[in-house]
């Protein structure tokens, strides 16, 4: 089954059970300053856990556009290498204001995933809050088999959007893809790559303050989350998602451009899963910048730049990349399409100019690294990092990541002074003037 299909099969099944289909929300809701982007498909209806909101329906679902990149929940580090996270993704959900909660959100999902997409039951799991038994029961009376039911404390099974906000406890459906005569309890929310978590059921309780302090919510709600591009893995029967239909147009493309070489798969990885962020980020009208969220942007193309470089792409190629991403998501996410000039341009143009800068940034790094491996050093001085961040536009997690090939590390508190005192210096220069 194809991506597209799967998608409009959700937002089906959930509008067949009384849910308004709602498209989503953009990657930026400027009325939330707690979060720089959406994480989650929940965050745009924030205020009506609280109650400070009405509901646009007491029925809901949606495929929310997400980012993982900062704050609470960010996946920047394990893109390429997890075979399942991306910075840029699709939450598919469904929610309830005060409408159904545990029974029917259990009991929809089950259905969904081993009805109408014909999971085999004999390769799901489920995991529940350990003080959880309502849950335990639930599963069990849909007929899974008691053992296949794990218990979790907080760390897994209590799910919250940020630092504050409304949390509560979870139950999760995971999904096992090795060997059967394998499979084992313990290997659920393990590293073990062949298990594999898909939807999160969220039973939304409390709302946390700043004091981490629980405040029960006036009416309970569920909010529910599963990565489209998780559940595309299992249906069209691959191990990573970068073998789906929603990564393969851009992986043939950045093959086409570079020789292909399949020691170098990470790479590709990152530089399609960044070319999504990147494309999603700029339909939604922000621009590359030096600060808060345009600052993301710019790590992101200054990464792919960067990645593209090691690949022997030196002249800008983000934005052939972007235009497969604007024709792939056209009909789902149309606000691609009709940015799509301005895309191509502000990519373009960010490009050019960190790679006039790239390549003597990385020589400079080299001379710098080798330096420090001769000499017997394991640590960058923040001075360093500092002039790569301010000569070549080298944003610090690039240096870091850069250097972290080589064994070393930055001493990122003498980098976090000398960025204050250039601070300094700009603004008494402004006050000067
Ligand atoms: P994981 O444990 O795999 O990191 P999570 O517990 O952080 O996932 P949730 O916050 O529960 O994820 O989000 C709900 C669902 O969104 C997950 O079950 C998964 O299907 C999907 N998801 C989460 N993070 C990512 C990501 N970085 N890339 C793709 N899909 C994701
Ligand atoms: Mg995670
Ligand atoms: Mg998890
Ligand atoms: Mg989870």
């Amino acid at each position: 089954m194809q991506s597209d299909q799967i998608r409009q099969t959700f937002l089906d099944y959930f509008s067949q059970h009384g849910h308004q289909i709602m498209s989503s929300s953009p990657l930026v809701l400027s009325s939330d300053t707690s979060l720089l982007f959406v994480n989650a498909g929940m965050v745009r209806f924030k205020d009506v856990f609280l109650g400070l909101a009405p509901a646009p329906s007491a029925r809901v679902c949606s495929s929310q556009k997400c980012l993982r990149v900062s704050g609470k929940h960010n996946d920047l580090e394990s893109v390429g290498v997890s075979p399942r996270h991306h910075t840029f993704f699709e939450m598919l959900g469904n929610f309830s204001f005060g409408d159904y909660f545990k029974r029917e959100a259990i009991t929809y999902a089950w259905e969904l995933l081993t009805v109408v997409f014909k999971l085999p039951v004999e390769r799901v799991w489920i995991t529940v809050h350990q003080d959880d038994l309502e849950a335990v029961r639930l599963w069990k009376a849909l007929g899974v088999q008691p053992e296949r039911i794990l218990p979790f404390g907080d760390k897994d099974n209590f799910w919250s959007m940020g630092e504050t906000g409304p949390c509560g406890p979870c139950s999760e459906i995971h999904y096992y893809q090795g060997d059967l005569r394998l499979q084992r309890a313990e290997g659920v929310n393990s590293e073990d790559d062949d298990y594999m978590e898909l939807w999160n059921l969220v039973f939304m309780q409390y709302d946390r303050d700043e004091h981490g302090e629980l405040t029960p919510l006036e009416v309970p709600a569920v909010d529910t989350g599963m990565g489209l591009e998780r559940l595309a893995m299992i249906l069209q029967g691959v191990k990573t998602s970068y073998e789906t239909d929603l990564f393969q147009p851009i992986l043939r493309r950045i093959r086409e451009l570079t020789s292909h070489d399949e020691q170098q798969r990470v790479t590709y990885n990152r530089i399609a899963d960044h070319s999504r962020a990147i494309a999603f980020l700029l339909a939604d009208g922000i621009v590359p910048g030096n600060g808060g969220r345009e600052y993301v942007l710019r790590r992101l193309i200054r990464r792919a730049a960067y990645f593209g470089q090691t690949l022997g792409l030196a002249q800008p190629f983000l934005a052939m990349l972007l235009q497969i991403v604007i024709e792939h998501f056209a009909q789902a996410y149309p606000e691609l399409q009709e940015r799509s000039m301005v895309i191509q341009e502000i990519v373009t143009t960010e490009e050019k100019r960190f790679q006039r800068t790239l390549t003597k940034g990385l020589r400079y790094l080299e001379d710098i690294s080798g330096y420090l491996s001769e000499s017997g050093q394991r640590i960058l001085p923040g001075s360093e990092a500092f002039k790569l961040h301010d000569t070549f536009g080298f944003p610090l997690d690039l240096t870091q990541k850069i250097l972290a090939d080589h064994g070393v590390t930055v001493n990122t508190t003498e980098y976090a002074v000398e960025r204050s005192r250039q601070q300094q210096r700009s603004r008494q220069h402004a006050l000067f003037k």
